[in-house]
C-alpha cells in the first residue's frame, strides 16, 4: 500500500516535464482520491486504494505528455469559480480575468441600471459568466461558432445558476443586427498561424480555432471591429484582448472602422493585452 506522502514523492517524474510539477501532482492526486487540495497535507500517512493509485498514476502519465491539468481535471479557476472546460474550448487565462475587470469598468456603477453585453467567441463562457454574476441586471449575449463550446458554456452556466445569459451559436455578429448592446467583449483567436508559442504549453492540446487567425493573427480582430459598429449602442464601448504585439495593428483597425478613445491597456505583466474603443454611433 502507498501513503498520500509517497505517492506524491513518486511522482516526482513530473519534473522533467513541468516547472510546476509539485502543484501538478498534488492537483491530480486530490482529484483521483476526491479530496480538496489541503487534505494532502492533513492526512500524508493515509493510504489510498489500487484503484486511486492507477487513476493518479494515469493522470500522471497525461501530464507527462504536457496534457495541461484543467484538461485533465475537466476544471479551470476562473474569477470566483471553477469552470467546466474540455478540448472544445481555450482554458480561461488570468489575463482575461483582468479584462473582466475592465469590462466591468465600462459599465454604469448604480446598482439597478440595467445594462446589455455581448461576448463574441465565449468557449468556456469565461467572460460572459463573470460579469452575469457581478450585476443580475446585466443581461449576456454569449455567441460562439462552435456548438460544442456552447454546450461547455450553457453547462457551467447551469452550474453557476445564471438565469441572465442567453446563449447563440453564430459567427461574431451574424444574424445580431438591429439588436444594440452597451458593451461588447471578446477574446477572440490572435496567434499567427506558425507561430512558435504554438507548440508550447497548453496551445498544442486547445483548440485551433480559439487561437489562430489569418492575416497575421489580425483576421478575425478585423471582422469584429467592422461588425460590432453595427451592434453598438450609440457611444458604447468594445473591449477586445489581443496578443502583445499587436496593439498598433489593432489601433489602425479600429481607426479605419471610425471608432474613437481608441486605448491599449497592459496586463499584470505590462504587456499590451487588450484595447478598448468606443464607438460614436452612425453619423448622418
Ligand atoms: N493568450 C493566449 C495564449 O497565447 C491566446 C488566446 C487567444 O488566442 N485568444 O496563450
Amino acid at each position: 500500500m502507498v501513503t498520500i506522502k509517497q505517492a506524491l514523492n513518486n511522482a516526482s517524474s513530473l519534473q522533467q516535464h513541468s516547472d510546476s510539477w509539485r502543484l501538478d501532482a498534488e492537483l491530480l492526486l486530490a482529484a483521483a482520491i476526491q479530496q480538496q487540495r489541503g487534505y494532502l497535507f492533513t492526512w500524508p500517512d493515509e493510504e489510498i486504494s489500487a484503484e486511486q493509485l492507477q487513476l493518479f498514476q494515469q493522470y500522471c502519465a497525461r501530464r507527462s505528455k504536457g496534457e495541461p491539468i484543467a484538461y485533465i481535471l475537466g476544471r479551470q479557476a476562473f474569477w470566483d469559480f471553477d469552470l467546466m472546460v474540455n478540448p472544445h474550448v481555450l482554458i480561461p487565462r488570468p489575463e482575461t480575468e483582468l479584462l473582466v475587470e475592465f469590462a466591468i469598468e465600462l459599465l454604469p456603477t448604480e446598482q439597478f441600471k440595467k445594462a446589455d453585453i455581448l461576448d463574441l467567441g465565449t468557449g468556456s463562457g469565461a467572460i460572459a459568466l463573470a460579469l452575469a454574476s457581478t450585476n443580475p441586471n446585466w443581461q449576456l449575449t454569449a455567441v460562439d461558432r462552435s456548438g460544442r463550446a456552447l454546450a461547455v458554456a450553457r453547462e457551467n452556466a447551469q452550474e453557476l445558476k445564471l438565469g441572465n445569459i442567453e446563449f447563440r451559436q453564430a459567427s461574431w455578429c451574424d444574424g445580431l443586427a438591429p439588436e444594440q448592446f452597451d458593451l461588447i467583449v471578446a477574446n477572440p483567436p490572435y496567434v499567427r498561424s506558425g507561430d512558435e508559442h504554438l507548440a508550447q504549453g497548453s496551445l498544442p492540446f486547445e483548440p485551433v480555432m480559439a487561437l489562430v487567425a489569418e492575416e497575421n493573427g489580425l483576421a478575425d480582430i478585423r471582422s469584429i471591429a467592422q461588425q460590432c459598429k453595427y451592434c453598438l449602442k450609440k457611444d458604447a464601448w468594445l473591449l477586445i484582448e489581443h496578443g502583445y504585439d499587436q496593439k498598433d495593428e489593432v489601433a489602425k483597425l479600429l481607426h479605419e472602422s471610425a471608432y474613437q478613445n481608441i486605448e491599449c491597456i497592459q496586463d499584470l505583466a505590462k504587456l499590451d493585452r487588450m484595447t478598448k474603443a468606443q464607438y460614436p454611433g452612425q453619423a448622418g
